[in-house]
């Protein structure tokens, strides 16, 4: 072991104090004794004689930060060192860690997100201190004999294990070296994993560099401890720079704020998890019980306590506090507080007064919004804003018990228009932000705020074009934000999405101004629905939601209030069966093709009837488009602002021809319990007439000939602004947007999930069978033109359906479709064959050629 000069001073100095002032001791004689060099340096180096290394000794030259573990950061190096006092080994703690800043193009690693929270213990095995995750996934009874077996075939993470660097018996404290625990990716794993496939050309980390990876910041407190990491990934030369966010590809930083944590010792109460509301929750298998559900999974929410627990209402012990981040706009500080403290109603039939505070975070505070003691809601302008808002909380993985929460909103909510280019001119359209991009690392996504922004833009393309006023748009943007808050603060209150709440109001009801008045539109605030817009502007209300839902206030309380006892629990869960308590979520839902079978269960869908809501939207838009290019553009201006507004309508009736499309072979579902109150039958097939009806609006308005026309001089002005030298993507490419929007439901109609569904439920009640679905989808494509000339946008559509039915029966997928639906496959294809013959312009003509020729040898193929 090499001695630091620190060290070797000291030991100088040590021994200068035993021979000048202890002669007499028998140490001091022995070390007087010369060896063969003859110096006392030489003497300090002999194993034998070495003074014992203390942690005084080692910590001479380091700052002492106390706290829950003492940590000694050395002033010259800048090295950390880190004590542990023994009792607290065998205890758990919370490791819990959240990105300070990233970059967007190493994945979704930005600005405040949560990497997720883990339970470890401190062990100390012989002269080595161990990290050990714990797993939290299991329940044994404690008087069930099995449970003497509960760590059977059950991995614990060694993370780290220390050399103890020096011991003090007095204060039983060991010492350890601290940067294998904060400088690796100890904790959590930072650099994503490279996925097998992935571009050798696209944007990737270099190799965690030990040289440049530092601490930042150290905050100690009694029970938590925080550290700030910057960690540096570095490479010699790089392919692929990034995007302007990454100032060199080679060397990029990313800082991580890691929170070890006391487990919280309170009186919280874990509560459990019922199918019929929608929390997060700590997934629990329970292995000593018979039952077929063997779940003990802990919903997560914050430890409320009645102040006055005899009260009906009390004022919370501690109330949960947020504060605004002083990088808040000023013009919107109210509206935002507000929206917060409308979460209050809820909890006032829970039992609470006063739940949620909110508090203004000053310019000079002293405390940041890192830091976990502190529930922020942050604001940022990202180089590429991964979100509008995002919601995560921290909890205890024990109990469940959210210990803090941060929301992180982009500015781009206020402006927009960058995030609109993005996801026009991106390859999927507009759908791609209907699909979660998930990080595994997060508990989950919101991609509330992203459809808000979409939705916004509609709002006020459409109330422009008929001339609203200044203070309209500022309303509009006012209910948007005010939604969007309100939103991502139940996500921080436990509550995940509630797809299924737009089914509440009716359209007449959605389009009665006086009716809908200061409400939330749909049943949850946790919804995703589409903006309402009235098609008759005479009858416009409101636009957004401006408070929580019936479903919300109820399920605050199952979350929180104080029952008395279980039946009390039992009695208000079984009023699931209300419609204004209505409930499915993200994994329920059917936002992509093939996913799920409730099409109540749906994004960017709104009314009891989203059918006819989605047709009118689409008739809105296209009246809209007629009026575009008069009401966009101006004088002086490009016209960048007009494409974006076409865009925006396609966008809106692209979404609405996916939420009719879920209607073809949907099966409704109810989660209530046998024998309650309302209950229907877990699974209802949706009706001959409706699916009948939802096939009927698809051959208008997305299959039908004239379903994407647009003013033809529209096309002429869907030009981007020019910037730069590097401008690209000039070329609108029409058809290759309208065949999207097309394939996007036909994705679905002819998912071998959804052409299996409509033969097994023509079991249990679906009478809208697959012969006839197959049949009209058939005619719905080619009888209205194949028997004369077939225009571009339908020549596409013909070649596209029919090359699916083709790969229904000849490609590698063909064995995920069933026998009934290969036979309608085939049967369609013959159709067509026949339908075919030549006739038409000279184009058609050829169209057909090529239809037939497709067909022709596909059938020789089929085995
Ligand atoms: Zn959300």
């Amino acid at each position: 072991m090499k001695l630091s000069k620190n060290q070797v001073r000291y030991f100088f100095l040590i021994f200068a104090t035993a021979i000048f002032l202890l002669p007499q001791s028998v140490d001091a004689q022995k070390k007087k004794k010369k060896n063969k060099k003859g110096n006392t340096e030489i003497v300090a180096k002999t194993p034998k004689k070495a003074p014992k290394k203390t942690i005084k000794s080692l910590t001479k030259s380091s700052k002492k930060i106390e706290g829950l573990f003492t940590i000694y950061q050395d002033t010259i190096t800048g090295a950390l060192q880190m004590v542990v006092s023994e009792d607290q080994l065998n205890k758990e703690y919370i490791h819990f860690a959240q990105i300070a800043d990233g970059v967007m193009d190493a994945g979704r690693i930005n600005r405040g997100s949560y990497r997720g929270s883990k339970i470890f213990k401190i062990k100390k095995y012989f002269n080595k201190i161990e990290f050990v995750a714990q797993n939290t996934s299991f329940y044994f009874d404690p008087n069930n004999a099995i449970s003497k077996a509960k760590d059977a075939n059950i991995s614990q993470g060694i993370m780290a294990s220390l050399k103890i660097e020096a011991y003090d018996k007095d204060t039983k404290l060991y010492l350890i070296k601290a940067g294998d625990l904060f400088l690796k990716e100890t904790f959590l794993q930072i650099k994503p994993s490279s996925r097998p496939g992935t571009s050798p050309t696209s944007f990737k980390l270099g190799n965690l560099d030990k040289n440049k990876t530092k601490i930042n910041a150290i905050n100690n407190y009694p029970s938590n401890i925080k550290i700030k990491t910057e960690y540096v990934y570095s490479k010699s030369s790089t392919l692929n720079n990034g995007s302007n966010a990454v100032t060199d590809g080679r060397n990029v930083s990313i800082k991580v704020i890691h929170n070890l944590i006391a487990l919280p010792e309170n009186d919280y109460q874990p509560r459990f998890d019922d199918p019929r509301v929608g929390y997060f929750t700590n997934k629990v298998d329970d292995k000593t019980v018979s039952s077929s559900t063997p779940y003990r999974d802990l919903i997560q929410r914050w430890h409320l306590k009645k102040k006055d627990p005899n009260a009906e209402i009390s004022e919370p012990v501690k109330p949960i506090t947020w504060w605004m981040e002083n990088t808040t706009p000023i013009a919107w500080r109210e509206t935002i507080k507000n929206a917060v403290l409308e979460w209050n109603k809820a909890f006032e039939k829970a039992g609470f007064k006063n739940a949620i505070v909110v508090k203004q975070q000053p310019d000079d505070a002293e405390w940041d919004a890192g830091d976990i003691r502190y529930n922020v809601l942050r604001w940022t302008a990202s180089p590429r804003p991964p979100f509008g808002g995002y919601g995560p909380s921290m909890k205890n993985p024990r109990t469940g018990e959210i210990i803090g929460a941060d929301i992180m909103l982009e500015y781009v909510m206020f402006t927009g228009s960058d995030f609109q280019s993005k996801i026009y001119d991106s390859s999927s359209g507009y759908n791609n932000f209907n699909n979660a991009n998930e990080n595994p690392a997060n508990d989950y996504n919101c991609n509330l705020a992203k459809g808000m922004l979409e939705n916004l833009h509609f709002a006020k393309t459409s109330a422009l074009a008929f001339g609203a006023s200044e203070e309209e748009l500022n309303t509009i943007q006012k209910e948007a934000i005010t939604g969007v808050i309100i939103h991502e603060i139940g996500h921080t209150l436990g509550l995940n999405h509630n797809m299924k709440a737009s089914q509440l109001y009716s359209p007449e009801q959605l389009a009665d101004a006086d009716f809908i008045k200061g409400k939330c539109l749909t049943a949850s605030i946790m919804d995703y629905a589409i903006i309402n817009v009235t098609n008759d502007r005479t009858k416009q209300g409101q636009y957004d939601d401006v408070t929580v839902g019936p479903y919300d206030v109820w399920a605050i309380q199952l979350g929180y209030k104080p029952f008395k006892n279980e039946e009390e629990r039992q009695a208000l869960l079984n009023e699931s069966t209300k419609p204004e308590h209505i409930f499915g979520n993200d994994a329920d839902d059917m936002r992509s093709p093939g996913k799920a079978i409730d099409p109540r269960v749906m994004v960017f869908d709104q009314s009891s009837d989203p059918i006819r809501y989605a047709i009118n939207r689409i008739e809105l838009s296209n009246d809209l488009m007629k009026e575009v290019k008069n009401k966009f553009t101006k004088n002086g201006e490009s016209y960048h602002e007009l494409r974006r507004v076409y865009y925006t309508l396609s966008g809106q009736k692209a979404n609405a021809a996916n939420v009719i499309s879920r209607y073809i072979g949907g099966v409704y579902v109810d989660r209530a319990m046998a024998g309650q109150q309302g209950e229907t039958q877990p699974y209802t097939p949706v009706s001959f007439e409706d699916q009948k009806r939802a096939m009927n609006a698809l051959k208008t308005y997305v299959f039908s000939p004239t379903a994407f026309d647009a003013p033809n001089d529209l096309y002429n002005y869907l030009a981007r602004q020019r910037r730069g030298f590097d401008y690209t993507q000039e070329d609108p490419k029409i058809h290759s947007q309208v065949l999207r929007y097309q394939k996007n439901v036909l994705n679905h109609i002819l998912h071998p999930n959804t052409l299996q569904r409509i033969t097994d439920s023509e079991l249990y009640g679906n009478k809208y069978k697959l012969s006839i679905f197959m049949t009209d989808l058939n005619s719905a494509i080619f009888k209205s033109d194949i028997y004369s000339s077939v225009n571009s946008f339908r020549q596409n559509l013909q070649l596209e359906y029919t090359n699916m039915l083709i790969n229904m029966l000849t490609s590698k997928q063909s064995g995920s479709y069933t026998h009934n639906a290969k036979s309608m496959a085939l049967y369609n294809l013959k159709a067509i064959r026949s339908m075919a013959a030549p006739s038409g312009n000279i184009a058609s003509r050829a169209h057909k050629q090529h239809l037939r020729t497709l067909i022709d040898n596909a059938i020789k193929e089929i085995k």
